[in-house]
């Protein structure tokens, strides 16, 4: 291996650094799992809190943009402040927004979660066995909606005035007594760019997709996007999937719920921002750990941004810094950089890249199994699994071990 010439790459990747523990194990992976082997080419942004405060958030707007002209980022997690965070950065001149909600706006964006498997991690619905990922719309619906509390009888109206002077009403409800309301909307641009986003994934990782709504009841609301979703799969998707025999199904919710719980996995899950939200947290729990959850952010272009689905670990952060050595899980983050040097990989037809990527994993995973383990999977393994917990760089070093060996 010393002697092995290092694996070329020819577009740099767009690397967004981030926060606390998570930073710190970026720069372990980096320097243990990836630099010995791959002549790493980037165009780095420091998306750490300071430096977002320093440059007035400018650095992740660049950096969603350099994504956008590069086709593949890979971001490392990142604090979003909230006033307690105020604190211990009293030099922040704004709770600056998620770098992620800003990343998705521009790239106008799905984030796509789906779980790494492990032969010692059981999943709580036994039948599964392989990863269910979980597309959610991040715009609209209950999220940018308008509600009101009302006191006294009388009646609701909807009203929406066209800009050419049109006007469309709606009777709501008459009330005889106090009574909630609620007004939500979407818009067509965003469920199409959310179903080309899920189409786009489901052909690049080679999976079906379900999509799921409430069209039944919602009949105008849920029933335009399944619409949507037909229209841009008949018109510029279906003869990819047909190639690929991969399948496309519209069905009901609960119908989708029942069936998800039955199958064996191995599907993407697309549902409305609220079904998402609640759905992906459900999945994730059912699958076992959230230290071993990736989010890939994928453009209706297919730009593509890999992260792990958990956040930067404050409270391990804390013990490092005091010098304590901490078993966090860099696993989720580990295949982010994997995802993101495959794709690389695949995008300019670099074969031994995307085959780096995939020994990367592998190795990662045979460490695992053969009982090197940080303590969150010790926790979660089967009764009667032999392991060892370590902390994360020694782990990280038995990983490179293992690497080494398969170059
Ligand atoms: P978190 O960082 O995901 O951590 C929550 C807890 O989950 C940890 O304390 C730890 O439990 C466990 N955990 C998560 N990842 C782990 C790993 N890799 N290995 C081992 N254990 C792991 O969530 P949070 O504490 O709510 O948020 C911390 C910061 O992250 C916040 O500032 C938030 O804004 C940010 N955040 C960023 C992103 C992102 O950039 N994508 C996402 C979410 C949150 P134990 O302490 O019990 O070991
Ligand atoms: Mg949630």
């Amino acid at each position: 291996m010393e002697t092995m010439e290092k694996i070329k790459m020819t577009t740099p990747l767009v690397e967004m650094d981030g926060d606390e523990m998570t930073r710190v194990l970026w720069g372990w992976i980096k320097e243990k799992l990836i630099l010995p082997f791959v002549d790493l080419k980037t165009e780095y942004y420091d998306l750490s809190l300071l430096h977002r405060n320093a440059t007035k958030d400018q650095v992740t707007f660049d950096a969603a943009y350099a994504a956008k002209r590069l086709g593949v980022a890979v971001k490392c997690a990142t604090i979003t402040p909230n006033r307690q965070r105020l604190e211990e950065y009293p030099e922040l001149t704004e709770l600056w927004k998620s770098p992620n909600g800003t990343i998705r706006a521009i790239l106008d964006g799905t984030a796509f979660r789906a779980p790494i498997l492990l032969p010692f991690l059981k999943p709580a619905v036994r039948n599964w066995e392989k990863p269910i990922t979980v597309a959610r719309h991040a715009y609209g619906d209950v999220y940018k909606a308008v509600d009101l509390r009302t006191e006294e009888p009388g009646t609701a109206e909807l009203v929406f005035h066209g800009d050419s002077g049109r006007e469309s009403r709606l009777d709501v409800q008459k009330v005889s007594g106090g009574a909630v309301w609620l007004a939500q909307h979407n818009t067509e641009k965003s469920i199409r760019s959310f179903s080309r986003s899920c189409f786009q994934y489901a052909i690049d990782t080679r999976q079906d997709l379900w999509f799921s709504a409430k069209d039944t009841i919602s009949k105008i609301y849920d029933q335009t996007f399944k619409e949507i979703f037909q229209e841009e799969y008949d018109q510029r998707y279906r003869a990819d999937f047909d190639r690929l025999g991969l399948t496309y199904f519209y069905t009901l919710i609960d119908d989708a719920v029942a069936r998800v719980i039955r199958s064996k996995g191995g599907f993407i899950w697309a549902l409305k921002n609220y079904d998402g939200d609640v759905m992906s947290d459900m999945i994730a729990t059912a699958f076992g750990s959230l230290a071993m959850m990736t989010s890939v952010l994928v453009s209706p272009e297919g730009v593509t941004e890999f992260e792990a689905a958990h956040g930067t670990v404050t409270k391990h952060y804390y013990r490092c810094r005091r010098g304590e050595k901490t078993s966090t899980n860099p696993i989720a983050t580990i295949f982010a950089w994997s995802g993101a040097l495959r794709k690389r990989g695949q995008l300019d037809n670099l074969p031994r890249l995307s085959a780096f990527a995939d020994a990367l994993e592998d190795a990662c995973l045979e460490t695992l199994k053969a009982g090197t383990v940080t303590g969150d999977l010790a926790g979660l393994a089967e009764p009667g699994f032999a392991c060892t917990v370590v902390d994360s760089e020694t782990y990280l070093d038995a990983a490179a071990a293992r690497l080494r060996e398969k170059l």
